[in-house]
């Protein structure tokens, strides 16, 4: 499949949208839909969303969730889209003690919690490649965080009060990424111990991260926080994801691609 036959029409090269499960998209595809219409390619058992939205134009797509559906599915954008750059939304257990239920946590840098190569290679190093901390892109992050930022200081007390939450924070750092639902108190604290300084918990964002530095391709990640990757998290995940994850995604991505349209 070349480019040429799946690229978006029109303008520069498109934005990659990607997120693990569909609600963590809101209801972007839909707003493609009624702003450009889409064009839907299917591709390694995924489905491509081609047009614009909010005036930006973009690839919109599910991974599914774990490591090595993120890493095929971003290399898919990357090569049969030709994406200029790839932002990632969705949920995440919190992991710093500051990070709540409700609070959005955006990438400055991902790290593989669960890669273990020692004694040949540092713990949490990918072997050969010699990195173990992926930074996301910063302009990116940067233009992520003020479209976080614009959605908690005009929606975050009423976001609170209808979900029951405290008003939402932001916070920027570290996201680990590993292939285990983190869901206990006890696995949540040795993660602690092993990286001190991680906001955040899930399941794709730090392959994502490594297939784009291999490529060149910048990337960012935003996460809301949807349980505290303890006993609780299996229900929390589950209520959050479906009642609240897509309210947030939402208010973020509209922001974000309003303010990238209009820089062009
Ligand atoms: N049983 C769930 C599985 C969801 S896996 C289901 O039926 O759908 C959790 C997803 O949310 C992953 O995509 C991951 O990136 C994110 N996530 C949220 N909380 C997490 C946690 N505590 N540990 C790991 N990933 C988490």
């Amino acid at each position: 499949m070349s480019t040429a036959q799946t690229g978006a029409a029109g303008g520069g090269r498109p934005l990659g949208v990607m997120a693990a499960l569909p609600q963590e998209l809101g209801d972007l595809v839909e707003a493609m839909r009624a702003e450009s219409g889409v064009r839907t390619v299917t591709h390694g058992r995924r489905d491509y969303h081609l047009g614009t939205v909010h005036g930006a134009p973009c690839v919109v797509t599910l991974a599914r969730i774990g490591k090595v559906a993120a890493a095929a599915t971003v290399s898919a954008l990357i090569h049969a889209f030709d994406v200029e750059a790839v932002v990632f939304t969705g949920v995440a257990g919190g992991v710093g003690r500051e990070v709540r239920i409700g609070d959005v946590v955006v990438a400055d840098s991902l790290t593989q919690h669960d890669l273990d190569a020692s004694p040949l290679f540092p713990r949490f190093e990918v072997p050969l490649l010699g990195v173990a901390r992926f930074a996301a892109d910063q302009g990116l992050a940067d233009q992520l965080a003020a479209a976080t930022g614009k959605f908690v200081a005009e929606e975050g007390p009423a976001l609170a009060a209808r979900f029951g939450t405290q008003l939402p924070q932001v916070h920027r750092g570290l996201i680990i990424s590993g292939d285990q639902f983190v869901a206990s108190a006890a696995a949540v604290e040795a993660l602690r111990e092993a990286l001190p300084d991680a906001l955040a918990v899930e399941m794709e964002g730090a392959a994502i991260a490594q297939v784009c530095h291999e490529y060149g391709v910048p990337c960012a990640i935003v996460r809301t926080i949807s349980d505290t990757a303890d006993a609780h998290a299996p229900t929390s995940f589950a209520s959050f994801l479906t009642e609240i994850a897509g309210t947030y995604s939402n208010g973020i991505l509209k922001r974000f691609l309003q303010a990238r349209a209009v820089a062009g």
